[in-house]
């Protein structure tokens, strides 16, 4: 077993702290959180600067990696700017393109990343009456006379909803019931009559706003349909495992972030003469959130590894993402209480952290659907034989 960085992993972890102390000052990102967005010069620099490229495949221009290295790539940024930015579920909207979309569809989603580095779209999979359970969804497309198709229904929580030029919408084919387990992608250009959003207000991860999206006798036809007919349940579920690892790996750099700023607090701030350090009751938070973030970052890359390796990891993922999600929140939360009032003000970066690491308790699959998942998996997994 080797926990060590290989050389083009060191160099990988310098250029990236070496590009957040260059563009992204405090002010600016303080100014991303506060204008819900990431400045075109921003992304701008992330891709010349050549990480956007890391994790897709050479022949479509990309830098090829292992899946450990992106972890880092991802943990990494985050850690660095002690913030969430789009740049990760943008690579990951661009490999879903390659895997699902036709050649025309990847070259125009790679044109937009290439030229923007924004994906061609956001992704359309929740609804109000179906989140965790995606097979209820009610969004359906109905095939016309004329070989045309309607779309009609709503999503939710789309993020980047309203600043990305499609969305892609996963729809019953033909009959909204349940049961159907029929259903497809579609890529929508958001300017298409019929379909209109309305801004959503977000508690935590502001530089990623999401919105609602209503589909009112939309038109779409065949081609812009995005993989198989039918298929699309299948689709949506076969890029989550790789989704949840690296929601943790965001999660775990900005929990590490909040744990530098704690960690350095209790050495400089001094109650009853003395600085907080020299309690038990603070060494112990310090000694348990480092627990924390260790075993998470122990997991994420044990279940990446495994990914790299060609084993299966339904289950680890899921123990993954339950696990890390709420241990990050609780390291931020305990970061915040270290630093007392303070912790509770816009003047430190904690309270933000904080909530950042809560919504990903909540996307990309809830804690407590990671139960649903692993539960009964794990029961076949130790049955007797
Ligand atoms: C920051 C953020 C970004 C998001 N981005 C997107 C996006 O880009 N596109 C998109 O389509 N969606 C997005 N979502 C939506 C997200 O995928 C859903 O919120 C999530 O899947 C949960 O669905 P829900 O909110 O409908 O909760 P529900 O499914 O209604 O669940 C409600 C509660 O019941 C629990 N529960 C549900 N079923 C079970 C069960 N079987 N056993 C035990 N408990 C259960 C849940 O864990 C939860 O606590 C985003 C959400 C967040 C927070």
């Amino acid at each position: 077993m080797d926990f060590s960085y290989t050389d083009e992993q060191e160099l990988l972890i310098e250029s990236i702290d070496e590009f957040v102390r260059r563009s992204m000052p405090d002010d600016l990102i303080t100014r991303m959180y506060a204008e819900q967005s990431v400045p075109d010069e921003l992304t701008r620099a992330y891709l010349e600067a050549g990480f956007a490229l890391i994790g897709l495949p050479e022949e479509y221009g990309g830098v090829p990696c292992d899946r450990v290295t992106l972890g880092i790539l991802t943990e990494r940024f985050a850690h660095a700017s002690g913030c969430l930015t789009p740049f990760l579920n943008n690579v990951l909207a661009v490999n879903d393109m390659i895997d699902f979309g036709n050649e025309e569809q990847i070259r125009l989603c790679l044109e937009t990343y290439l030229e923007e580095g924004k994906p061609l779209f956001s992704l359309g999979f929740s609804e109000p009456g179906a989140g965790s359970d995606n097979a209820s969804m009610s969004t359906v497309t109905r095939r016309q006379a004329d070989g045309s198709f309607l779309l009609n229904g709503q999503k939710t929580w789309v993020t980047a909803g309203e600043s990305l030029p499609n969305v892609l919408v996963a729809a019953k084919d033909e009959d909204p019931s349940p049961d159907n387990r029929s259903m497809s992608m579609w890529l929508v250009p958001r300017t298409t009559a019929g379909l209109s959003t309305s801004s959503l207000h977000k508690i935590g991860a502001e530089i990623m706003p999401f919105c609602e999206m209503f589909f009112d006798d939309v038109v779409l036809t065949e081609d812009m349909r995005v993989g198989v007919a039918g298929e699309g349940f299948k689709n949506l579920m076969k890029n989550y495992e790789m989704e949840r690892c690296l929601i943790i790996a965001q999660c775990l750099g900005i929990a590490q972030a909040a744990m530098d700023d704690a960690a350095a607090y209790t050495g400089e701030r001094e109650t009853f003469g003395k600085p907080i350090i020299s309690y038990q009751l603070i060494q112990q938070k310090l000694t348990d959130m480092e627990i924390a973030l260790l075993n998470t970052r122990n997991l994420l890359y044990r279940t990446l590894w495994m990914i790299d390796t060609g084993q299966p990891v339904r289950i680890e993922s899921a123990l993954l993402k339950r696990y890390g999600a709420q241990a990050c929140t609780q390291v931020a939360s305990e970061a915040l209480q270290i630093y007392g009032g303070l912790g509770f003000t816009t003047e430190t970066r904690l309270g933000r952290i904080w909530k950042d690491c809560r919504g990903m308790e909540i996307a990309g699959g809830t804690n407590e659907i990671m139960v649903h998942i692993a539960g009964r998996q794990l029961a076949r997994r130790y049955a007797r034989k």
